[in-house]
């Protein structure tokens, strides 16, 4: 892992180039979404996410942690349903764990991921295996220990492995057995979270 440090720029960066991804995505992510959620799961990303590049170019924030809770917050307020609190609390959570440092190092970055993640477990009731963003997000900070690319190939392969889960929560799990076969949209987006990482790190 690089012993680079990431300042507030890299964050910014890095959350810019996940509205980028989700924008270039949000079709399939409403895709996946509609064949077993309500179809709206692209366009919410969509608007969350540009909500986010657009607070933080207008007033980009001093550390790493005011990154991060700023686009929490944004995301909260700018997404409905489950997937922007899930997303807000994520972000929020990370960025209050990484406190008020100017710079952070791969490794911080990845405790407060874990914090983060832990959070969204919290708030979901869910853990990996319930066909949930989880499945996308802790495969991903686990592999971070190794690389960020490591953590984008983790958290995609953790999204294409909930196809044959049934799933347990979210409203996929109204579906039954009918939610085995379909990728989760929610785990599909949290793997651009890392795509995008490693993309900005390179
Ligand atoms: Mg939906």
């Amino acid at each position: 892992m690089s012993e680079a440090n990431l300042d507030a720029d890299f964050f910014v960066r890095w959350l810019t180039a996940v509205a980028g991804l989700v924008d270039r995505e949000a079709e399939r992510l409403t895709e996946l979404d509609s064949a077993i959620g309500d179809a709206d799961h692209g366009s919410n990303m969509q608007r969350g996410f540009a909500a986010v590049a657009t607070a933080l170019t207008a007033a980009p924030p001093a550390t790493p942690g005011a990154v991060l809770t700023t686009a929490g917050r944004q995301l909260i307020s700018t997404v409905g349903g489950a997937s922007g609190p899930l997303y807000g609390t994520l972000l929020r959570r990370t960025g209050k764990s990484l406190g008020g440092a100017p710079q952070v190092t791969a490794a911080e970055l990845r405790a407060g991921l874990t914090a983060g993640v832990a959070a969204v477990g919290e708030l979901g009731c869910s853990q990996t295996g319930d066909k949930t963003m989880l499945d996308a997000l802790v495969p991903g900070v686990e592999a971070l220990a190794t690389s960020f690319d490591a953590a984008a190939t983790a958290s995609e392969e953790g999204a294409l492995a909930t196809v044959p889960i049934r799933a347990k929560k979210g409203r996929a799990s109204y579906l039954g057995e009918r939610s085995i076969g379909h990728q989760d949209p929610g785990a599909t987006s949290s793997a651009l979270l890392f795509a995008a990482l490693a993309a900005v790190a390179r």
